[in-house]
């Protein structure tokens, strides 16, 4: 037996300890070998059970299978612990698929989170570890491993193949199983849950019949198909996000109103108690007044419809979205969302594009004259690869801020780094205050938002994380004055396209002295801007 970590400080006595750590193991796995018989091994000594049984695969008889070494609440390796058993199912939507289950461990004090999978093993699959049933693997949600991820990750595989062996033996169930189970006991009060501050986003990834220029997501997976047991997983996820407490409900996907059942999934997370809905879609098919009046109807009090538009004219908006004809849906949506819900429940977003950098103050003017919130967030990618097309549509920071500097329309485009708006709106004499916003939701890149804790996914989007681009740490962050404002992150991808020379470190000097420059239009840009390119 060793010991393989570092001691901070080799004193004698720490030395004697650790020392006597080690012995003192040693000391209690022989007393083991011993109590246990000749024939045991060190693997039984050290909590192996070797049965002969039968298992069915589910997040209960997972949990029964890492206790009592992998709990909620215990210490592990790394820091962690275990917070949640949930399905891992991204090609396993499909009625007959296997069940695959993902364990999320976090770390409190640095909020780092890592989730691990675990499913059937599949022979020339890609896993961290196997055992006799079951293959590890580990999902990063778009960021470099957290420091003493392996640990863990070690811990679980020595647990997992502790108790997994040739005389086990372990049904998979599909996914189906999974998720008839929280539909079959009794609905969620709304009055009795609990709430917490968590979004549960639906990813309900119908097909948009869009081919927006920025876009790759359609191209990486198909669109969903309306299948029972997609819309079974829907209901699932909604009732456990509710019964966690959580209210706020985020449909999201390429688009969700385009699922044939979006209505009896909206009437069924209303039902048991979403009081606060967000809606992500190209909005086009509420142009028909009759299908937007029925889910206004069935939409709770508190609302938004996030309606993306690229341009004020159509031929800039069919443009970017590959669609003719896109734009005056899109307007007649606008019409029937402001009669039956009023402007205060739509929110303009737009991708900033090369196609379209021109029209970002036409837009902004737009939205304040019909009373509607506006949004604007730079592209991000869909994967890390060079043919996505966030590689071409992507416009370049400082051209963005220097179009809006120029124009005197000193917007905060979410993505745009503070310390590039900083300069090119400086050089027009925009001073600080009339752009910078210390709203938190302001910071950060778009395309992480998803890593956050704030979010839940919904089981279409668990394995994915539902995608988070790749970022980087800023080089500058440490001696920026802007650094809290930013986030002081960079998009991997980003960097690759352009490089890293627009990123500065604004001094706390420069910083002072811009303050009080000519005075610009403070930004009313709508706090709650949880945006998503697409
Ligand atoms: S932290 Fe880096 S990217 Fe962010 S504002 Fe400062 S220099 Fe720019």
């Amino acid at each position: 037996m060793r010991y393989r970590s570092r001691l901070g400080e080799r004193t004698p006595e720490l030395l004697e300890q650790a020392g006597a750590l080690v012995i003192g193991l040693a000391e209690t796995v022989d007393a083991s070998l011993e109590r246990l018989g000749p024939a045991a091994t060190l693997a039984d000594a050290l909590g192996a059970r070797r049965r002969a049984e039968t298992i069915r695969f589910s997040r209960a008889s997972l949990r029964a299978l890492l206790s009592p070494e992998i709990t909620p609440g215990t210490l592990l390796a790394g820091g962690f612990t275990l917070f949640d058993v949930y399905p891992a199912s991204h090609n396993q939507e499909r009625e007959g698929a296997r069940l695959e289950l993902a364990l999320e461990f976090q770390r409190l004090a640095d909020e780092q989170r890592l989730i691990a999978t675990i499913g059937p093993r599949t022979p020339g699959g890609r896993a961290f570890a196997e055992t006799e049933h079951f293959s590890l693997g580990y999902l990063t949600l778009g960021r470099s491993e957290p420091e003493g991820a392996e640990a863990l990750l070690r811990q679980l595989a020595l647990v997992l193949a502790l108790r997994d062996h040739g005389e086990l033996e372990v049904i998979f169930p599909d996914t189906l199983a999974d998720v008839k189970l929280p539909l079959l006991g009794p609905a969620a009060s709304p009055a009795a849950a609990p709430r917490i501050d968590a979004t549960l986003n639906l990813a309900i990834s119908a097909d948009c019949g869009q081919a927006c220029r920025f876009c790759s997501v359609r191209e990486l997976a198909a669109p969903t198909e309306d299948d029972d047991a997609q819309f079974t997983r829907y209901l699932a996820d909604l009732s456990e996000s509710r019964a966690k407490g959580i209210t706020r409900l985020r449909l999201n996907g390429y688009d969700p109103l385009a699922y044939p059942r979006v209505a009896e999934v909206l009437r069924f997370a209303v039902e048991i108690g979403f009081d606060d809905l967000h809606v992500f879609s190209p909005a086009t098919l509420l142009a028909d007044a009759e299908f937007c009046e029925q889910l206004v109807g069935i939409a709770p009090a508190k609302r938004q419809f996030y309606v993306p538009l690229y341009g004020v004219d159509a031929d800039i908006h069919d443009a970017v979205v590959g669609t003719p004809g896109a734009h005056s849906k899109v307007l007649r949506a606008l019409e029937n969302l402001v009669q039956l819900s009023g402007p205060e429940a739509v929110t303009l977003i737009t991708a900033v594009t090369r196609t379209a950098v021109g029209e970002l103050p036409r837009l902004r003017e737009y939205a304040r004259q019909r009373g509607f919130a506006f949004a604007a967030h730079m592209p991000y990618p869909s994967s890390e690869s060079r043919s996505d097309h966030f590689f071409t549509e992507c416009p370049q920071q400082s051209e963005v801020a220097r179009t809006l500097a120029d124009a005197g329309n000193p917007l905060i485009v979410r993505g745009v780094a503070p310390c590039v708006a900083f300069r090119e709106y400086l050089s027009r004499g925009i001073g600080l205050r009339s752009w910078l916003s210390l709203d938190p939701r302001m910071s950060g890149v778009p395309g992480a938002e998803y890593r956050s804790k704030a979010f839940r996914h919904g089981a279409g989007d668990r394995d994915r994380g539902a995608f988070a681009a790749s970022t980087v740490e800023c080089p500058h962050a440490s001696n920026c004055a802007l650094r809290e404002p930013c986030g002081g992150e960079l998009l991997r991808a980003y960097l690759e396209r352009f490089g890293s020379d627009e990123f500065r470190a604004v001094g706390l000097t420069d910083l002072l002295l811009s303050v009080n420059a000519t005075p610009g239009d403070p930004l009313s840009c709508d706090a709650g801007l949880e945006l998503r390119a697409r």
